[in-house]
């Protein structure tokens, strides 16, 4: 039937379900092995950033802050950037890149990011001849875009930057979008089975820290100068995210004539499938036995639960975009019905994204997305009965609109602080279709149970 894209009509917003730009810089940032991001701006820009990154993955990361005060914001900051940048250089000599990441007050003073790190350049050449440190301005005012066009502006950023031609690497740029840490491996997964040398970019695989016995607890990026550098050798990019590194994989075509493709999140069998389509077109690799194998597992898994327990049961999914589309996609493929989708904040784009046409083909009912949507959206949705909904899929903040209104949820995006180690989990791929499928299921079986409605179909089933 239809697919109607249409903005909230509220201008405030309640429970956003997005941070703002600085959250994805930082996000890409620390994701770069020897990197620590100097957010310039108030303190919580950094803080409360770095809290979420920290009850998300459990983990600790390096983030400064300039830490504004009165007087900066009133006449500007750049004493604290150069006192920042002094300051990382002298307590931590191993890094090697610090992105000087804009907030609101500091776009909004204007303070000459690109002159301080002129400056500091100079300064750092006579004190430390050996040294080299890369600093890079990130402009990421957070009145318009969201954590989405953040990481996408970084990432485009951090490429434009670095990226060296110098000779072809015979690699793969595989550029991921904000995905977790167990995508990561996932992806690299797939690349080991079709024997593809990749450049994962970003690589948070390294997230996963171990408590070791010297007591070194910070997680760090495994991303490297060097491998940014190489990007510009590759022999071909695929972009997993439309919105998240579409822009950097499309700078890397422009500038270096590097095939590119910005494909749909490999989520569910259809996407993986047009993933490892792309891989072969871009390397001629064959696709191995051992994916089909894989293929066919989750298949066999999916077939088991689609007609059974999904048949038209109705989904609302709210997130990052390509995330919300990938997942909208995986449940009608398995005969899910996504009835509402919610993408959290206004980018333009959203409106002319062809694979809400694709949808549209492809489903017999009407399904509503709101852009600049807020939780509060899904919530009045909800309760004002305008949307009848079996299943949220989304991230943690919107916990509560689940609890309380006694509908199963399965956490899904960033952040999801409220299960335990959801980030080493894969939602890509085969391997994470058929887990996905499986935690959709589990979550269904549990509210039959709890609300007694033909929970006995488990004991045949
Ligand atoms: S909205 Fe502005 S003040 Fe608030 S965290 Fe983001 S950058 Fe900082």
């Amino acid at each position: 039937m239809s697919v109607e894209i249409k903005q909230k009509e509220r201008l405030n917003v309640i429970n956003p379900i997005f941070d703002c730009q600085p959250a994805g810089g930082q996000f890409a940032a620390i994701a770069i092995k020897e990197c620590i991001p100097l957010v310039h701006g108030g303190q919580g820009c950094c803080t409360f950033v770095r809290l979420v990154f920290a009850q998300h993955f459990k983990e600790n990361f390096d983030i400064a802050s300039s830490s504004l005060h009165e007087d900066e914001a009133v006449f500007g900051g750049i004493d604290r950037i150069l006192d920042g940048v002094r300051t990382l250089i002298q307590r931590y000599p191993e890094v090697r890149i610090i992105p000087i990441i804009t907030t609101c007050s500091t776009e909004t003073i204007g303070d000459d990011i690109e002159g301080t790190v002129n400056k500091l350049n100079k300064e750092l050449k006579e004190k430390y001849p050996d040294k080299k440190v890369k600093l890079i301005p990130l402009h990421t005012p957070s009145y318009t875009g969201s954590q989405v066009s953040g990481y996408d502006v970084a990432l485009e950023t951090f490429i434009s930057e670095l990226a060296k031609q110098s000779k072809p690497n015979g690699k793969l740029n595989i550029i991921t979008g904000w995905v977790n840490p167990g995508d990561v491996t996932e992806i690299k997964h797939l690349l080991s089975e079709m024997k593809v040398e990749g450049n994962v970019l970003l690589d948070t695989e390294t997230f996963d820290a171990p408590t070791m016995p010297d007591k070194s607890a910070f997680a760090y990026g495994n991303t490297t100068i060097e491998d940014i550098e190489d990007s510009a050798n590759a022999l071909g990019t695929i972009a997993l995210c439309k919105y998240e590194g579409g822009k950097a994989a499309q700078f890397l075509e422009t500038e270096f004539d590097i095939p590119t493709i910005i494909g749909d999140m490999p989520v569910g069998i259809k996407n993986t499938d047009a993933f490892l389509k792309n891989i072969k077109k871009l390397t001629g690799k064959e696709i191995p036995n051992s994916l089909i194998i894989e293929r066919g597992k989750a298949i066999d898994a999916i077939a088991d639960l689609g007609h059974m327990f999904f048949a038209d049961k109705k989904v609302a999914i709210y997130g990052d975009p390509d995330l919300v589309i990938g997942l909208a996609q995986f449940c009608i493929d398995v005969s899910l019905k996504p009835v509402l989708l919610l993408l959290g904040d206004d980018n333009k784009a959203y409106k002319k994204d062809i694979r809400f046409k694709t949808i549209e083909e492809q489903i017999d009912y009407d399904l509503e997305v709101i852009t600049n949507a807020d939780l509060f959206e899904l919530q009045s949705k909800i309760e004002n009965k305008e949307v009848e909904v079996d299943l949220i899929l989304g991230h943690s903040k919107g916990r509560f609109i689940a609890i309380d209104n006694k509908i199963p949820m399965v956490r899904v995006g960033f952040p999801t602080f409220d299960r335990a180690g959801l980030w080493k989990q894969p939602l890509i791929g085969y391997r994470g279709a058929e887990q996905l499928a499986n935690t959709i299921a589990n979550a269904l079986f549990t509210h039959m149970e709890y609300t007694k409605n033909k929970e006995y179909i488990l004991n045949v089933w």
